[in-house]
């Protein structure tokens, strides 16, 4: 069995579970075992409804009032509960904060490998390979598990796309009785939430992203107008948010977010491997650069080489007009 952990919150499943969904499936063909998601929260119902749209086998869907917040001591209770029962082939969880919180304790607990920020899964022979990069995304490392299952593994986001999943499904949702314990030595006190009006960028379908080569604050109104012309979210390379045109929270990179939209638009920016680790799993990457040599090129998918004060404004004025009809 390939069991997956569900990422969720405010009782909405978030996107990293859609793609546990499609690693699982890929995992469930090459290796021919059936999938389980594991819920574990309170108020879950309609989010095991949801999953049970999906092409997997069954829904263990386990509701505590303890689990009302996420802890990851009462998660590492629940999941070992869970995993002496099922004997699972492979437990799977995000490589998200969550994911990286309580994985690698529950497998040292297990005393089972983990192999974390997986971008790839394959068969050879029956040996499970598992891919993850290196060197800040320079190199990638194939790793073949061994020893007994279970095996762990994390989920790079957007390594394994959400709308690749098989639909169809339906699974068998089972409530699962279990003896959860209240979170030690951590408790949540507040929960809050970042400014409203601000995309989390790391679900954004849409990025169009500005760097040094907007030359000043003011010129930055360029991407916000495209931004909003192609339905899209701002963000930024670090000089950007180090000359403080816009808030850290914009920054797309190793020291800021990762993402992998539909389509990141990338404007006046090189290519530096810090910004690249943050946004090259993107399903269509656009780069608009004056340099044909800018390193940014090599990930892109289409590029312009001209100057960007002169294609963007002629690119909103396009969107605008067709969105006007
Ligand atoms: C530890 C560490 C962590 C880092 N973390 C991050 C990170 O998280 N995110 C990040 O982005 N960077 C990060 N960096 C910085 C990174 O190394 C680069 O310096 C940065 O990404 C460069 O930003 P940029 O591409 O906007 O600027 P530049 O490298 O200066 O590139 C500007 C580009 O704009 C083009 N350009 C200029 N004028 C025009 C024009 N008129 N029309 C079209 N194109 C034009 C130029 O050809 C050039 O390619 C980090 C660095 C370190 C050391």
């Amino acid at each position: 069995m390939i069991l997956l952990v569900a990422e969720h919150k405010d009782s909405k499943l978030k996107p990293i579970t859609g793609e546990l969904i499609v690693f699982a499936q890929r995992l469930a063909r090459d290796f021919n075992q059936p999938i389980a998601a594991v819920l574990l929260g309170s108020n879950i119902d309609s989010m095991a409804a949801e999953l049970k749209s999906r092409k997997i086998d069954r829904v263990i869907a386990v509701s505590h009032e303890v689990l009302v917040d996420y802890s990851p001591h009462s998660y590492i209770s629940a999941l070992k509960s869970i995993i002496e029962r099922e004997k699972p082939f492979v437990v799977l969880a995000g490589h998200t904060t969550q994911g990286m919180d309580f994985a690698p304790r529950l497998a040292a607990s297990l005393r089972r490998p983990l192999i974390a920020g997986c971008v790839e899964c394959e068969k050879q022979g029956e040996r499970l390979i598992l891919t993850r990069q290196i060197f800040n995304a320079k190199m990638n490392m194939k790793t073949a598990v061994r020893g007994e299952p279970p095996y762990f593994a994390t989920a790079s986001p957007g390594a394994f796309p959400a709308d690749e999943a098989e639909m169809g499904g339906n699974a068998q949702i089972e409530k699962l009785a279990l003896d959860v314990p209240a979170p030690v030595r951590r408790k949540v006190i507040e929960r809050s939430e970042a400014q409203k009006g601000k995309m989390d960028l790391s679900s954004a379908p849409i990025i169009v992203s500005g760097g040094r080569g907007l030359k000043q604050k003011e010129n930055f109104s360029l991407i916000t107008e495209l931004a909003e012309a192609i339905g899209g979210s701002v963000g930024a390379s670090r000089p950007v948010v180090d000359a403080e045109w816009l808030p850290r929270e914009y920054q797309i990179g190793s020291s800021g977010q990762t993402v992998s939209p539909k389509l990141y638009i990338a404007i006046g920016i090189s290519g530096a491997i810090q910004h690249l680790v943050g946004m090259q799993t993107s399903r269509c990457i656009v780069a608009i650069n004056k340099d044909a040599e800018a390193p940014i090129f090599k990930v892109a998918h289409y590029g312009i080489v001209d100057d960007l004060f002169k294609v963007v404004p002629a690119l909103t004025k396009i969107l605008e007009d067709l969105r006007q009809g």
